[in-house]
């Protein structure tokens, strides 16, 4: 049973469509990719999973069931987590103030802390709970991002172009954690233009180009290739 579907979704905004009747299937312990140049419509596609923006039209279901996710809070409740490209941290706050400032339960910050330190370990995202985010690098102002994503529990795990900010090392590590999360039997939802992430991380992919879905695949049965030409077209690939 997947854990969620996505049934001709689309987005406009005025008359520009983008996304457009997308189709997408998330099993269960997957890592899906969502593969598309800049402008296909991917980070839209995942705002309207995660409740930041309302579709036009179309459904989604959570394990087979029809959902309205009307806000985070909604998609956090549903399972749903998000690592957003641009992340909201407050500088002049501790790790653990940042994490206690986005959880919807009332919590005490040394229990958060203590929570936090846990599972960063645990994840392979080593991060000091009493740092404050303005002494950090941007990877690790992304592992606060993600541990505070991972605090909710949830069973889908959205990622917008994580690696975008990471050097490699820092890719490398977030991939091992990307294959514990896999491990437990969590769904990650990995959003990528770059073909070699994709190829070596995702089990599955569903190519954007132009707001439409123009593949889904197993990314390692495609050549570097076809997955191009499936995300900027046949005759530019062709080239
Ligand atoms: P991607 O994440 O794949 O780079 P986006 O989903 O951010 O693409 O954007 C898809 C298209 O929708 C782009 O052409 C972008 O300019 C447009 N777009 C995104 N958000 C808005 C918005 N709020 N209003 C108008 N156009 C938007
Ligand atoms: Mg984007």
């Amino acid at each position: 049973m997947p854990l969620l579907e996505v049934r001709k979704i689309t987005k406009l905004f005025g008359s520009f469509a983008a996304c457009s009747e997308i189709d997408i299937s998330i099993a269960p312990g997957e890592i899906h990719a969502l593969l598309g140049e800049n402008g296909a419509g991917k980070s839209t596609l995942v705002k309207m999973l995660f409740g930041v923006l309302a579709p036009t039209s179309g459904q989604i279901l959570w394990q087979r069931q029809p959902v309205q996710i009307g806000s985070p809070g909604e998609a956090r409740k549903t399972g749903i987590g998000m690592v957003f490209q641009h992340f909201s941290l407050f500088e002049a706050l501790t790790v653990a103030e940042n994490i206690a400032l986005s959880l919807d339960r009332n919590v005490p910050l040394a229990k958060i802390a203590d929570e936090a330190a846990t599972l960063s370990k645990a994840y392979g995202l080593p991060l000091d709970p009493y740092a404050h985010v303005a002494d950090l690098s941007v990877g690790e102002r992304q592992r606060i991002e993600i541990v505070r994503t991972l605090l909710q529990n949830p069973k889908l795990i959205i990622l917008d172009e994580p690696t975008s900010v990471l050097t490699p090392q820092e890719a490398d590590k977030l991939f091992e954690t990307l294959e514990k999360l896999k491990a437990e039997g969590r769904s990650v939802l990995y959003i990528s233009h770059r073909l070699e992430e994709v190829q070596r991380i995702c089990d599955r992919a569903t190519v954007l180009r132009h707001g439409k879905v123009t593949g889904a695949c197993d990314p390692r049965k495609e050549t570097p290739a076809s997955l191009a030409r499936m995300m900027v077209g046949n005759d530019v690939a062709a080239v």
